[in-house]
């Protein structure tokens, strides 16, 4: 029997996955958002709210270009390959990152840009280069020595008149007082001492 399975990143979102945005609320104390039935896990340790989503992983059809936010969440603090999940790989060169080519944007880039695509294997490099049409436009292989937990990316909420409304997305640093109206959906990592691979 051929394989016949969809091949989908790990961190990718599938059709039977949604998010809820329905039980959002201003937090008592007017400042930031909560979950109307908050429980403890919805907060990372800087106090900032996670976006929810079910976990049905493999199920249904993968809706590519979307991801699930506790999958990115988990392999990006682990440092686990946005593809297969195991160990991204590591050398005393740095950790192997896989990105959209922006060369163009800065010298020295990606020294200085927040990630929020989680690191990769080598051998998901060939699979990811070869399925993503994404990385049709051009991409890099990057090794970074540094790459420390910096802030998180999501979807901005403003205070209304009554209760909140949603705002644009945004990439925050934990230390941007905004995070309290920022709904988290992707944890992000600053990239420092760089090197692009061949
Ligand atoms: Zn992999």
């Amino acid at each position: 029997m051929p394989d016949t399975r969809v091949i989908a990143p790990y961190i990718t979102r599938w059709s039977t996955e949604a998010t809820y945005l329905g039980q959002l609320t201003r937090r008592p104390s007017g400042r930031g958002i909560a979950y109307r039935d908050e429980t403890l896990g919805d907060r990372d340790r800087h106090g900032v709210l996670w976006a929810r989503a079910n976990s049905a992983p493999e199920i249904g059809r993968p809706s590519f270009g979307k991801i699930h936010p506790a999958r990115q969440r988990r392999a990006m603090r682990r440092l686990l390959c946005q593809v297969c999940a195991k160990p991204a790989d590591q050398t005393p060169d740095g950790v192997l990152w896989l990105l959209l080519d922006h060369r163009g944007d800065w010298s020295g880039w990606p020294d200085g840009m927040g990630v929020t695509e989680p690191p990769i294997c080598r051998p998901c490099i060939d699979v990811a280069t070869r399925h993503c049409p994404a990385l049709r436009r051009g991409y890099v292989v990057v090794r970074s020595r540094q790459y420390e937990i910096s802030g998180i990316q999501g979807l901005q909420f403003h205070p209304g008149r009554t209760g909140i409304t949603p705002g644009e997305q945004v990439l925050l640093d934990y230390t941007d007082p905004a995070v309290v109206w920022t709904l988290a959906h992707n944890l992000v990592r600053l990239l420092g001492d760089c090197t692009i691979v061949d």
